[in-house]
């Protein structure tokens, strides 16, 4: 077995207790690499090095800052398919969406280092004569950037890019379920030339290096990607400490099927968007609201697709579905399907572990229809985070809506509608952070914000220009060449 370790100031190096962790591959349960169980004397020594290369950094011309992500983005485009292949090994999902989550890595890299010409301010003229104002962006200091394990290439591109481009340094901490694809990412930086310091990675678990990452002082502003349990953690720690937060958490994303939708098109949308992943994205669409009139053509037709899935192993090509992360999330997926029934909903399909022998020692569960559910029921409500999906009938537009948006959830929702009027009324009623029109609830592109309303999040929003709100502070200056003191809003006032 390989053994790894961290990364801070420019070195690897093993946990200062020699306690490691390994990683396993979810399709086989086999052990792959042992990695460092840090703790927070480790957390300690990366934050130290990051605030130490923080003013050479902040002072590095941005240009010359996006060099070094250019850099990393060519070598994840010449490397891509090893990326992927190492990825799909630790985390399972299918190899082509595993191209994807390493793409999506490559676009945000791309994305980021052109930022590095456009870290614009603004100009605005002076309610007082023979003064300047203007606004400049400047880095919030050492980001804490603690992700999941779904998107174990794309997520920490989408945190690490847009802060160090802006001029932070940081302390990263990756899921202990995919570690090595972390791992892969922080080799390119060092690759790349990115001076010493400047990002430094931990490994370990969330109750103890995560935690350790939150509560150091150096560590400014935290950046978290996860489950809202420990997001709430997070952000209640950091409200004692004083800290910047922003919070990525679940879903319970719908799609609405109107009557007069293409429902082929609908399909695929939903399969892509239900079983993609296993289920496993934060804009799984784990809700299907349809329309009272196309509701038995939908659900016959749903459950003949979702039959025809492969399951198995994520770097089989004729896969279709992989297997969950690990043995807890079999448990809880598995443990919904009794849960939904006792409320009333029907397993029209799968339901249970796949009984076939082949796949036994890995993580499967098959791609699960629940119909009948109803929108109180708790399979309609939580976030199970596997390949179940549950049907909601609903009678019109308006209710379709009502429900979709009734969820203590709000990342991402779609609409089937071949009805134009009808696809900008759900686009303005419905009140999650995207919303998709004819295409599933997957398939976010880099250079529009990311994140969630209610319970998905905290008001931040990742990718595009927003993400730079995120990782950086306004710095307004005012420059009074007058000769004399002017007093704003005093000797303006009429
Ligand atoms: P998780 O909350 O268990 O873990 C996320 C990260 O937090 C991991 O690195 C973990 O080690 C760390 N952690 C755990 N306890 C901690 C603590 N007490 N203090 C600090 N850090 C701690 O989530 P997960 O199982 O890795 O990921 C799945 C969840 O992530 C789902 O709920 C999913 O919806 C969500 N997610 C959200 C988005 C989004 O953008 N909204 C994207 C992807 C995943």
């Amino acid at each position: 077995m390989d053994s790894f370790q961290n990364y801070i100031d420019g070195q690897w190096v093993s946990a200062r207790s020699g306690h490691t962790f390994t990683n396993h591959n979810p399709a086989s349960g086999a052990a792959l690499g042992r990695f460092p169980d840090s703790s927070v004397e480790d957390v300690a020594a990366a934050a130290d090095a990051a605030n130490r290369a923080l003013p050479s950094w902040r002072a590095t011309p941005a240009p010359q800052r996006a060099e070094i992500l250019y850099r990393v983005a060519a070598m994840m485009r010449e490397r891509k398919d090893d990326l992927a292949r190492a990825l799909t090994t630790e985390m399972g999902k299918v190899l082509k969406e595993a191209a994807g989550d390493v793409q999506e890595g490559i676009d945000m890299t791309l994305y980021m280092a052109g930022e590095g010409r456009r870290q614009f301010g603004f100009t605005t003229p002076s309610e007082l004569p023979n003064k300047w104002a203007m606004a400049v962006r400047q880095p919030k200091g050492v980001i804490g950037a603690i992700t999941p394990w779904n998107f174990p290439m794309a997520i920490p591109t989408w945190k690490l890019m847009p802060a160090l481009i802006s001029g932070n340094t940081a302390v990263f901490k990756p899921s202990q379920y995919a570690p090595q694809t972390a791992w892969h990412l922080t080799r390119l930086f060092e690759e790349a030339g990115l001076p010493p310091g400047v990002l430094n990675v931990v490994f370990g678990d969330g109750p103890d290096t995560g935690k350790a990452v939150v509560e150091h002082p150096l560590i400014s502003f935290v950046s978290f990607t996860g489950s809202n349990a420990v997001g709430t953690e997070v952000a209640r720690r950091c409200a004692e400490l004083g800290k910047g937060v922003a919070l990525e958490m679940g879903g319970k994303n719908a799609i609405i099927v109107l009557d007069d939708a293409d429902v082929s098109l609908a399909l695929d949308g939903v399969i892509w968007s239900a079983f993609g992943t296993s289920g496993q994205r934060c804009t799984a669409a784990s809700r299907l609201i349809v329309q009272r009139g196309v509701l038995d053509e939908f659900q016959t037709r749903l459950v003949e697709r979702t039959e025809k899935l492969r399951l198995g192993p994520g770097l089989d090509p004729n896969t279709d579905v992989g297997p969950v992360i690990n043995p807890a999330q079999l448990d809880k997926i598995a443990a919904y399907i009794p849960i939904g029934q006792a409320e009333g909903a029907r397993v029209a399909t799968g339901g249970r572990r796949p009984p076939a022998t082949d796949l036994t020692g890995g993580y499967y569960f098959e791609p699960t229809v629940l119909i009948d559910a109803r929108p109180e029921m708790r399979v309609a409500r939580e976030e199970i985070f596997g390949p179940v999906t549950s049907v909601i009938r609903a009678g019109d537009l308006d209710e379709a809506i009502t429900i979709n948006n009734g969820v203590p959830y709000g990342l991402s929702s779609s609409i089937f509608t071949r009805d134009i009027d009808k696809a900008f009324r759900a686009i303005d009623g419905i009140t999650t952070g995207i919303v998709y029109v004819n295409a599933g609830t997957i398939g976010a592109e880099v250079h529009l914000p990311f994140g969630g309303t209610r319970g998905t999040g905290n008001g931040h929003r990742e990718a595009g220009q927003a993400a730079l709100d995120t990782y950086t502070e306004w710095k307004s200056i005012y420059i009074d060449y007058s000769g004399r003191l002017q007093r704003a809003q005093i000797d303006t006032a009429s």
